[in-house]
């Protein structure tokens, strides 16, 4: 039974465009032979002439056959960037049955015929470096598309360890990764190697801290955001707006993300548009939870931007981009020129790079560390709600602690913090940034 209405008129007009069409698919094909043998069926006086008939049919279909192969030689030519039908007698061999078997001089075909990158973009890749800051669900993603891209040096920078919870979004770690609770900048490096040995690749097992930031960027060409918290955000821009890198900001959580390139004296930088962190306690993935898709897409675009500023981007604007991968909206809203009052880009304060918050001290002898620097008041009673999704939690006027399997948290109104378990300070700052905010 046919179906009517708009399906009635989307078949007809296919067929119709496919009728119009020089042989391209084989619905052409099956088309003109059905055709030709329907007459050939309805024909009561050619019955006698049936042979002759079956024959012109047969014909016909050949030369549709024929038409059809010309058109996928053609159009596997073009991909190919070929200048001559000159290897026509392989022609067979691009069909799908033998389809192409190209060599690996050919991995980076499907890139190059893509105009913005071109064999010029392509080599501007091939001689860039960059740094992932941050391999979680964001820079997992960023890492493997730039290998896969082809640039020629990465480093990744990332203080964690992989376990269960992270396979859900982060890509490049396995179960074995999270059971033997790998760095993520090895286990990321082993696993980009396999993926494309092109790449020389940099994996760096440490926090991003004042201390190194400047080192740890020194040379690259461009910086993607894959962290998870503010405070490593606005020293991610402290050190590009100073040394002149660009780099892209990127953000998820739930189904939301935002996506903002900065390139230093081309446009605003991070503080230009937002002076200051939020205040107080932030929603986490760790307390809030972030969808495989939010991250994917973030870092999608993220990698995107990354990619055409190392071809060159003379017309840049700074855009900064929402979108809700759940409610399926996005949204692209220009973020202005600099702001020639900025601390940090007008006036060159760097004041994160500079480390003026109190640095984090390992409690030596009591396996635990004290963390100063997020000198921002906490509500209590509030975090104490969010936190008793994820584990127990006691609170009073005084202090918040939340006891986890390896680790105790104990937080104070003034946001000072000591956590328990370990002397790392490394751990103690992502503990602190996946269950506070920072
Ligand atoms: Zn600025």
């Amino acid at each position: 039974m046919r179906q009517g209405g708009a399906d009635e008129e989307l078949l007809a007009g296919t067929g119709t465009e496919r009728d119009g069409l020089p042989a391209v698919g084989s619905g052409n094909c099956h088309a003109d032979g059905g055709r030709a043998f329907g007459i050939a069926d309805r024909t009561d006086d050619a019955r006698n002439n049936g042979a002759n008939l079956r024959i012109e049919a047969q014909q016909l279909f050949e030369d549709r056959a024929q038409a059809l192969d010309d058109a996928v030689f053609d159009f596997e030519a073009a991909l190919l960037g070929a200048e001559s039908h000159g290897g026509r007698g392989n022609a067979t061999s691009l069909l799908p049955s033998g389809y192409m078997t190209p060599g690996e001089g050919d991995r980076y075909s499907r890139q190059v015929l893509f105009g913005g990158i071109g064999a010029e973009g392509q080599e501007k890749i091939r001689q860039a470096r960059v740094c992932v800051v941050g391999c979680g669900a964001l820079g997992s993603f960023q890492a493997e598309a730039l290998v896969r891209a082809g640039v020629g040096s990465l480093r990744i920078v990332d203080r964690d360890y992989v376990d269960f919870t992270n396979l859900q979004r982060q890509w490049l770690y396995s179960e074995a990764d999270a059971q033997n609770e790998a760095p993520k900048a090895i286990a990321a490096a082993r696993r980009l190697r396999e993926l494309n040995s092109e790449v020389e690749i940099d994996p760096v097992v440490s926090d991003f801290t004042p201390s190194n930031a400047e080192e740890l960027t020194d040379g690259y060409d461009l910086i993607l955001d894959g962290t998870d918290n503010f405070e490593t955000r606005y020293l991610i821009n402290d050190a590009c707006v100073k040394r002149c890198i660009p780099w892209v900001y990127g953000a998820a959580i739930g189904s939301y993300g935002l996506v903002m390139p900065v390139v230093p004296g081309k446009g605003p930088c991070l503080a230009c548009v937002y002076p200051d962190p939020p205040a107080g306690a932030q929603p986490t993935c760790d307390v809030n939870g972030v969808l495989a898709s939010t991250t994917g897409a973030v870092a999608a675009l993220q990698v995107a931007a990354g990619l055409r500023l190392l071809v060159g981007w003379p017309d840049f604007v700074c855009r900064i981009h929402t979108l809700d991968v759940w409610e399926g909206t996005s949204k692209q809203v220009a973020a202005g020129t600099a702001d020639s009052e900025c601390r940090v880009c007008a006036r060159r304060q760097f004041s994160y790079l500079e480390g003026q918050q109190k640095k984090p001290v390992s409690l030596c002898g009591r396996n635990a560390v004290q963390l100063h620097e997020n000198a921002r008041p906490l509500n209590l009673p509030e975090l104490a709600e969010r936190l008793r999704a994820v584990g127990e939690v006691r609170v009073n006027e005084f202090a918040l602690r939340m006891t986890l399997p390896k680790y105790q948290l104990t937080l104070f109104p003034d946001g000072r913090a000591i956590v328990k378990g370990t002397t790392d300070v490394g751990v103690a700052r992502g503990l602190y940034a996946r269950l506070v905010g920072a």
